[in-house]
């Protein structure tokens, strides 16, 4: 077995075992091989962890310049420039991510980096007129010890951004990486290390969540919880968090729209629509799994669009063509299988895809679904694969209203030249983040988060340190 890269724990600047030298073995999803055995944290590295990152908060880092806090995560953006190609390879074999992507997410990782050290001396209180008089002013405070818990699907940028801004706001993290998923987040930290974090600022924990997750929640010291992942596991968090009001920001599931207006640049549309749905293999919390078309374009539409599809490079993720790479793993590609299989069994029209191509590797070819009824399973839930319904509207108001009864409203995309019907529907829209003649849901300056069952609170942006600070207000007699 091929040891590629740092596959221990991260607890107090150094890299350990677990404590009862348990692992978790990782299957590289393009070969089906197991090529790395992960440590799995237990009770007492999470001890250790907590305890570790409450001291560092405690001995230094909440107390230290600004500016000199700024300087380190600059020079974590700089290391992971400097290690992109090592990164990216990671994450290419851990998850089956294609390489260019990957490339990307790094690049985007550093990105991350640097705008929170940007932001350290933008990001501040207020003095405020009240009328007693004297001199009234707001503080942003760190909260302490913040627990960070991340998905498999995009792993590294995750991570990113949630431990820049709660680093850039004085906060120690102890990071949570899935455990399909641990590689760059352990990586991250060594590296975050050698740019001048003190020990026990960032802490990385990889190992199961349902055997260490309760604990590290309910930690006394831990205050609070940003998570994203399954809105069932975000529910379950806040539950928890409950007892003692911890805070939480939950990024949770999705089922977005993807609307297209007869107006709208048909070409366009139809030919970016397949990478809104079916990049990262369709295992993206914003993929555009619904497509509503107006009937008056709708044929056009769903021919390009199966012919976009059908062009898709899928494949070896090392090959730096290759759009499509493997399912991360085969329970996952099987949950999507099922999905795929209620249509069938409904007398859906399967027009492509769907099936597994021969040999090696999670693989499934991306399905486009037909005449599908609302109540259909595939339409409704999260399918969190290459799956992707299509349906014809006639009326504004009703496509409106299907759009907003899923339980999620993370994301979406809708495409018209009419401006005043952009603004309309943009706003009728239940979604924390939409765009219009475009399919780009993250932007590192913007605030990214979900309405209703997608969460709670804001990723990035200015929104993030405000999520990761509390606010207190000091009152001076003169
Ligand atoms: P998941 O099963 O909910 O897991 C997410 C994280 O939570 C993992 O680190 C997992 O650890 C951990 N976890 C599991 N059980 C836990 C518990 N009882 N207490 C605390 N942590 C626990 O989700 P996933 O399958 O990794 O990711 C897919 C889901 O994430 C999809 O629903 C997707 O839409 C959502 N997602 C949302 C966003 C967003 O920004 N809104 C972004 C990406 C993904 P283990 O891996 O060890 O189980």
């Amino acid at each position: 077995m091929k040891k590629p890269c740092e596959t221990r724990l991260f607890i107090n600047g150094e890299y350990q075992n677990s404590a009862d030298g348990r692992t978790i073995p990782l299957i590289n999803p393009a070969t089906e091989e197991t090529w790395c055995e992960v440590a799995a944290a237990n009770e007492s590295d999470i001890e250790r962890a907590v305890n570790g990152a409450q001291k560092a908060f405690e001995n230094g880092w909440r107390d230290m310049a600004p500016g000199k806090r700024a300087e380190i995560l600059f020079n974590i953006a700089r290391l992971i420039r400097q290690h992109q190609e090592e990164l990216a390879e990671l994450e290419m074999l851990n998850i089956g991510k294609p390489i260019s992507d990957a490339r990307d997410e790094a690049a985007l990782c550093a990105r991350i980096f640097e705008y929170y050290a940007g932001a350290v001396g933008k990001f501040f209180g207020e003095t405020i007129p009240v009328a007693r008089g004297g001199f009234d002013f707001t503080i942003r405070q760190p909260m302490g010890v913040v627990a960070a818990i991340v998905p498999w699907n995009f792993p590294f940028p995750i991570a990113s951004w949630k431990t820049a801004p709660a680093l850039a706001a004085g906060n120690c993290v102890v990071l949570k990486p899935a455990s399909l998923s641990p590689l760059t987040a352990l990586r991250l930290a060594g590296l975050a290390h050698e740019a001048g974090l003190p020990a026990g600022v960032l802490q990385v924990l990889s190992g199961s969540g349902g055997k260490i997750g309760d604990l590290l929640v309910t930690h006394p010291l831990v205050k609070k919880i940003s998570f994203t992942g399954s809105t069932s596991i975000g529910a379950r968090i806040m539950e928890l968090a409950s007892k003692d009001i911890k805070r939480v920001s939950l990024e949770l599931g999705g089922k977005s729209p993807n609307i297209i207006f007869a107006d709208a640049d048909l070409d366009l549309a139809a030919s970016s629509s397949p990478m809104s749905v079916f990049a990262n293999c369709g295992q993206d919390c914003c993929a555009r799994s619904r497509i509503f078309v107006e009937r008056k374009i709708y044929d056009a539409f769903v021919q390009r669009f199966v012919e976009a599809t059908r062009a898709l490079a899928i494949g070896d993720p090392s090959r730096a063509e290759t759009q499509v790479g493997p399912m991360v793993s085969s329970s996952q590609r099987e949950s999507v299988e099922s999905f795929i299989e209620s249509a069938r069994v409904a007398k859906r029209d399967i027009v492509c895809g769907g099936d597994r191509p021969n040999g090696k590797g999670f693989y499934l070819r991306p399905a486009v679904v037909l005449g599908c009824e609302t109540s259909d399973l595939i339409w409704r839930e999260e399918v969190f694969g290459p799956a992707v319904c299509i349906r014809p509207f006639d009326d504004e108001e009703e496509m409106l209203r299907e759009v907003n009864a899923s339980p999620y409203g993370l994301s979406g995309s809708l495409w018209t030249n009419d401006l005043k019907r952009a603004l309309r529907v943009a706003k009728r829209v239940e979604s924390g983040v939409l765009s219009v003649n475009s399919h780009s849901s993250v932007h590192v300056e913007a605030p990214f988060g979900g309405f209703k069952q997608s969460g709670l609170g804001r990723d990035l942006g200015m929104a993030a340190l405000e999520g990761f600070t509390e606010l207190k207000n000091v009152y001076i007699a003169l």
